[in-house]
């Protein structure tokens, strides 16, 4: 059997012309930094999130940094998230001086959960007079949104923001609208493996905010003013290359396509995964869609996915783990002082959850041999 994790190389055999045309284009042009892709990519992605300005950048992680920069985040500032996250979503909250306070998830959607982030902001309001609480960045782990109707009132009345980082569902749905509409600024990746992936690294800030949006571009280039060599402020080099952004314009044409075709192969998995003993498939609340960024499934405990990844691994079937260890238990953050224990549901998730291929290219055989590995 060969069945890779994620399917990059069929994709491209789809677009390959496009995708040669677009990047020949750039080559020819030579604006390399800032060419006309960027704009036009720009204007592509914000249209289909239905937000008023996109602004490509350098990375997932250079989307938030820039956000958090926008909104003025720096020491003594409280910014809530979860621990069960790839660390860019809290790491770029510490780069700034600020501190991280997490929050634990739901046990079925893995995301922020609700209830937990009420406790934590009166918590910090109540006991922790050395910071001030500034905001929320959401999560959509895997791809599902998280339950805005239930964080967005919340933080708005405490007088916080709120960031969506959808650096894994860029195309998802919450109650019919793009994630990437939601909150007061969102954030995606083009890592390659994300859904929407270009060929090295890039992101996006979707903003509906028209001085958030003058601020974001400012930021990008090391806080330019009106001139080139004017700075109004300190910034960072968090350009997209015209390049990616070629690439992007390509793989944006078959991009609604493959949500549909993710769909289907994760509606599949969860028809062959209903009689396997043990393991629980994901599951999407009515009303919101998934773009399956990773399809992850939760073992009977820490012993049996050892064992189900041993089998798969033993039939040459790839499977990972995201995440093994939540972001509080990580050394990087050990400042913070959390303790084992501290979120239980993140550590229980993280001791369980291992993902099986995904990608919008997974045949129906693939999935059933898959499936009979589990099954043992
Ligand atoms: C991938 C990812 C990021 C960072 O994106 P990069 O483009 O790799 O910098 C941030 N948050 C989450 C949840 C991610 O999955």
């Amino acid at each position: 059997m060969s069945i890779p994790f994620i399917d990059l190389k069929t994709q491209y055999r789809q677009i390959e012309k496009q995708i040669k045309q677009n990047i020949d284009n750039v080559l020819e042009h030579g604006a390399y930094v800032m060419g006309p892709e960027i704009g036009e990519i720009e204007a592509r992605l914000s249209n289909y999130a239905g937000v008023s300005f996109g602004v490509s950048c350098a990375s997932g992680t250079d989307a938030l940094m820039m956000s958090l920069m926008a909104l003025g985040v720096g020491p003594g500032d409280a910014v809530f998230t979860t621990p069960f996250t790839f660390i860019a979503t809290a790491e770029v909250v510490s780069l700034l001086g600020a501190t991280p306070v997490f929050v634990d998830i739901d046990p079925v959607t893995f995301n922020i959960d609700a209830d937990d982030l009420r406790r934590k902001i009166r918590y910090v309001r109540e006991n922790r007079k050395d910071l001030k609480a500034r905001g929320v960045i959401a999560v959509d782990i895997f791809g599902q949104p998280a339950d805005y109707e239930a964080i967005e009132p919340l933080a708005h009345n405490a007088g916080l923001w709120l960031i969506v980082d959808a650096a894994q569902s860029f195309g998802a749905t919450y109650k019919g609208k793009s994630v990437c509409a939601l909150g007061d600024i969102a954030c995606t990746s083009f890592f390659p493996a994300k859904p929407l992936g270009c060929y090295g690294d890039g992101g996006m800030v979707f903003v509906h905010n028209e001085d958030l949006h003058k601020l974001l571009v400012s930021i990008r280039v090391h806080g330019m003013g009106e001139d080139r060599y004017e700075n109004d402020r300190l910034g960072i080099t968090g350009r997209m290359d015209s390049i990616q952004a070629a690439v992007l314009l390509a793989k944006f044409e078959i991009f609604p396509k493959e949500i549909e075709m993710r769909q289907v192969v994760a509606d599949r998995y969860a028809a062959l995964l209903a009689d396997v003993d043990g393991v629980t498939a994901p599951s999407v609340p009515e009303g919101n869609t998934s773009v399956w960024a990773q399809y992850c499934v939760l073992a009977r405990d820490n012993a049996h996915r050892t064992e189900l990844m041993g089998r798969l691994a033993e039939a040459s079937v790839p499977s990972g783990i995201y995440y093994p260890k939540p972001l509080h238990l990580q050394k990087a953050f050990e400042s913070l002082k959390y303790a084992p224990g501290d979120f239980p549901v993140s550590e229980d998730v993280a001791s369980r959850i291992f993902a099986l291929p995904m990608h919008p290219y997974l045949t129906s055989e693939d999935q059933e041999s898959i499936v009979k590995v589990l099954k043992g």
